[in-house]
């Protein structure tokens, strides 16, 4: 059972570009990007990284319903467990999947191409789940008492971050991002009014007093000057975003391939040392693949 009377979120996948199995990664898991949040028998997910599969299977659980898919974009590390979503092959499911308008192609496009016979056994059409497939306008959506809203992702491609209102609540999922990009430079100075932080600020103002932030933070510091422009931010200048947005807890998803259990360990003081450095009272932990939060 997913549900609880007053909700629940579950972290399905917590890592980034790709699926991570093995001995030194046990700890975290390494699954792709995958959240779900159910919250008075509303189920929502949020993107279909190769976590979802797990999902799909706890869901197989209860008797077949409404989904909200929200998909942040569509790299791999985002859609690539959807094609074993069991949910979308059962009839009853109904499966509303929502992602950015202006993709360079249609989202239905996009998913069927990805179930294309080169590269997949079962096609878009053998799926019994009824799905629509709906492109993102300016407007948040209320869906079941609960508020969605987007903003864009400094991400190769169209890339969207999501927030989340329920029961005075405010959750951010926003798992590839590169905020400040290029920047270098210590990050101890840095206010809302910095000429650096300045074209972020409405990414900081949509963040802004978040009771809980999943945001990446994918490179160390010492990383970071070889994959500028990738599209994953520092983890000096991710403490920037989540300090100045004033959040209460952040959990660091999306974690790299190469980094294992140790390294991670070590690379969330290193976070806590900088949060620290700011003089910030952000609480922050790591995410990892099975992590429960109630509502
Ligand atoms: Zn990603
Ligand atoms: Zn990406």
């Amino acid at each position: 059972m997913n549900d609880t009377p007053s909700g629940q979120l579950i972290l399905w996948g917590s890592r980034g570009s790709s699926p991570t199995p093995g001995g030194r990664f046990i700890r975290h898991g390494g699954h792709t990007s995958c959240l779900s949040l159910s919250h008075d028998g509303a189920q929502f997910v949020f993107d279909a990284g190769s976590g979802i599969r797990e999902l799909g299977r706890s869901l197989m659980e209860d008797p077949p319903r409404q989904i909200h898919l929200f998909i942040t974009h569509t790299h791999w590390d985002h859609i690539q467990g959807f094609p074993f979503f069991t949910p979308a092959y059962t009839p009853g499911w109904e499966i509303e999947l929502y992602g950015a308008k202006h993709l360079h192609k249609p989202l239905k496009s996009i998913f069927k191409g990805q179930l294309d016979r080169d590269y997949f056994p079962v096609q878009l059409e053998d799926m019994r789940a009824h799905l629509d497939f709906h492109h993102l306008q300016e407007e948040p959506l209320t869906i079941e008492g609960v508020k969605i809203s987007w903003i864009a992702a400094e991400h190769p491609g169209v890339t969207l971050g999501y927030k989340i209102e329920v029961e005075g609540k405010k959750i951010v999922w926003f798992p590839d991002n590169e905020f400040l990009r290029g920047h270098l430079d210590p990050l101890d100075e840095l206010t809302r009014e910095s000429e650096v932080i300045r074209p972020y600020l409405p990414v900081v103002d949509f963040v802004s007093g978040a009771d809980l932030l999943i945001h990446e933070a994918q490179y160390t510091d010492d990383e970071y000057p070889s994959k500028v422009g990738w599209g994953h931010s520092s983890v000096g200048n991710a403490c920037v975003l989540a300090h100045l947005a004033g959040v209460r807890r952040w959990i660091v998803t999306h974690h790299d391939p190469t980094h294992d259990d140790a390294f991670l360990e070590t690379k969330l003081n290193l976070t806590r040392r900088l949060l620290d450095r700011m003089g910030s009272k952000v609480q922050v932990s790591h995410g990892y693949d099975g992590l429960t939060e109630y509502l």
